[in-house]
């Protein structure tokens, strides 16, 4: 090695020891013909000293030409800092090291990003473009940090418990589970293609067949869907599938892995448990209360429903089957820009518009559209949503509950953001249960799967699959954190007749499915246990653990929201040989696209 220590290592205890550092200039400073340079490694910084009463004056000139960033070897002995000078932030601040010979291993041009304070908000693109830099910075060391830690623990966990650890294909059948697919084209096979996979669905449960019983895998998968703050088009999820289980089994197992994580590793990522055990709702339940179903349960602000207090009501906007709102707590002082602004938000969310009470220290404030209700229904108001002074109570009315649910819940999710009402040290585990199995798609005119088609309908709804699909339950399950979906999962089906009735509800003709998943029709056929399996986002959790703001902020080298890699250049041109031999002709140019 061509260092002795790691530049986080050394104590008082080492006083006196001769030692070799390697790492970066993190920062210089002279004070009085003194040198003292800041040395990074990954591990930490410790001070290095270069006076010229002890060295060369070769040596301090090199110490002169040092800058930020350039790699640098020194050779000194561990000393005391006099009196006064230790630094408590610094792990290493009771000792310095005192130069007698140093080398520049490598000078750096002036890094195009700020690495040494994290405490800078920079321009995401430029740290994208030298994400090697950015990567140095303390912060970004931190977030990889928790991440290894989280995914570490979690081999050790289930290894524990009897899970093998197996690795599936990526290249692999295209098979539509949802979103688009990337695709592969085959040179062997002209006008063939592999597909990345979009979850290693199948083959887990292929390998339930195969009598694994426990697997796991943390498992790279593709989805080529347009960008949010909270997607990547490559992701890593836990992947799991147990055999002879039933919900509760596998419920138990990442909630003990979550639970068991949080607690050990308090004190790396400074969070804890909200609830413990994790609370379970029905889907229907977090639609009413919380409008969401990935509600963010660190804060109450629970939606009410005043419908039967507005039955015959002479105020218009209130005149619909469904009338439900929540109370922002110490936002009376909205001024009217402010509440337009929200009845705008909650427009584009679907919400036909507003209505706003501010609850002044006599009562409801007569302004604004809501001053047009009644007294009694004002009082009505009052008494289910017990607002008190000071609170702002926001209302809106639709036929559609599901809408209307769905339009509240964004904007009390939106609310609780702005009003910082999350605890961010906590993590609040819910588990959400009972989905309807199947959506109606209005535009295709067909029923879609709303976890995916695998999913074993539950049993006693198994009579209604084909004359009322809207009824039939799915067994399966989301865990959510802090209003993020961070696992999904299910019980599958294992047998053929089944799988047949649930792809036929779906409109696959039986051709079209034997042609896409023959391989899963046939496996149910040779003695495939009873099985169920979930999936966790592991760039989510890391998120969540590390406090970061979004998952490029856990990922070492993510893709930008445009799906591109603008460090690498990605995706790239190819050269007409390589798209020759793919039996590729490229129909329409970039340019032609966006012109
Ligand atoms: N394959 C599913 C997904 O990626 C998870 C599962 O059902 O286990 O969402």
């Amino acid at each position: 090695m061509q260092k002795t220590h790691t530049c986080g290592e050394l104590r008082k205890e080492h006083v006196g020891q001769i030692v070799t550092l390697a790492g970066w200039v993190h920062r210089r400073r002279d004070h009085g013909g003194v040198i003292f340079v800041d040395l990074r490694d990954r591990f930490g910084i410790t001070q290095v000293v270069i006076n010229p009463a002890r060295v060369t004056p070769e040596t301090f000139r090199l110490g002169e030409s040092l800058r930020n960033e350039y790699v640098v070897q020194a050779i000194g002995e561990v000393c005391e800092r006099p009196a006064g000078m230790s630094n408590p932030k610094l792990a290493t601040g009771d000792i310095e090291v005192m130069v007698q010979t140093l080398r520049v291993l490598n000078p750096s041009r002036t890094p195009p990003i700020t690495i040494n304070d994290d405490s800078i908000e920079q321009d995401e693109s430029l740290r994208l473009k030298y994400r090697y830099l950015d990567l140095r910075r303390e912060r970004m060391t931190y977030n990889l940090t928790v991440r290894h830690r989280l995914v570490k623990f979690i081999r050790d966990y289930l290894d524990a418990r009897g899970f093998l650890e197996i690795e599936t294909p990526i290249l692999f059948k295209s098979t539509p589970e949802g979103a688009r697919e990337y695709l592969v084209p085959s040179r062997l096979y002209s006008g063939h293609f592999y597909a990345l996979p979009q979850s290693p669905q199948q083959l887990k449960q292929l390998l339930m067949v195969a009598g694994i019983e426990r697997y796991f895998q943390i498992a790279r998968c593709f989805r080529d869907e347009d960008q949010r703050a909270d997607r990547q088009p490559e992701f890593t999820q836990l992947d799991m599938e147990m055999s002879f289980v039933d919900h509760d089994d596998v419920l138990n197992v990442v909630e003990g892995l979550l639970t068991a994580f949080t607690e050990e590793y308090h004190h790396l990522h400074g969070k804890r448990l909200l609830y413990k055990p994790f609370p379970r709702f029905s889907f229907h339940d977090v639609m009413e209360r919380f409008g969401r179903d990935k509600p963010d349960i660190r804060f109450g602000m629970e939606l009410f429903d005043i419908s039967e207090a507005m039955r015959g009501t002479s105020f218009l906007p209130f005149q619909a089957a469904h009338v439900k709102g929540f109370v922002a707590p110490g936002c009376a002082h909205y001024t009217r820009k402010q509440t337009d602004e929200l009845t705008e938000f909650i427009r584009q969310k679907g919400a036909r518009g507003l209505i706003v009470l501010w609850h002044d220290a006599d009562g409801y404030r007569p302004s604004g559209a809501g001053a047009k209700l009644s007294d009694a229904e004002k009082q009505a108001i009052m008494r289910i949503s017990n607002s008190q002074p000071g609170d702002l109570v926001l209302l809106a009315a639709d036929d559609n509950r599901m809408k209307l649910n769905e339009a509240l819940g964004e904007l009390r999710h939106e609310l609780g953001n702005r009003l910082k009402l999350g605890d961010p040290n906590v993590m609040a585990f819910l588990w959400v249960m009972d989905f309807p199995m199947f959506s109606f798609n209005a535009e295709e005119q067909r029923w879609v799967a709303n976890h995916h088609l695998f999913t074993a309908p539950a049993e006693e709804d198994l009579p209604y699959l084909e004359t009322d699909p809207g009824r039939v339950r799915g067994n399966q399950y989301d865990l959510v954190c802090n209003g993020y979906e961070v696992a999904g999962g299910s019980i599958r089906i294992h047998r053929r007749d089944v799988q047949e009735r649930v792809m036929r509800v779906l409109g696959l003709s039986m051709e079209e499915a034997y042609q896409k998943f023959g391989h899963m029709l046939d496996a149910f056929e040779y003695g495939a246990p009873p099985h169920g399996g979930i999936a966790a986002g592991i760039d989510r959790l890391a998120m969540l653990y590390a406090g970061a703001s979004n998952l490029r902020e856990v990922i070492a080298f993510p893709k930008n929201q445009q799906a591109a890699d603008v460090m690498l250049g990605v995706p790239s041109r190819v050269s007409p040989q390589q798209l020759e031999e793919l039996h590729i002709r490229i129909a329409v140019e970039e340019e032609e696209l966006t012109a």
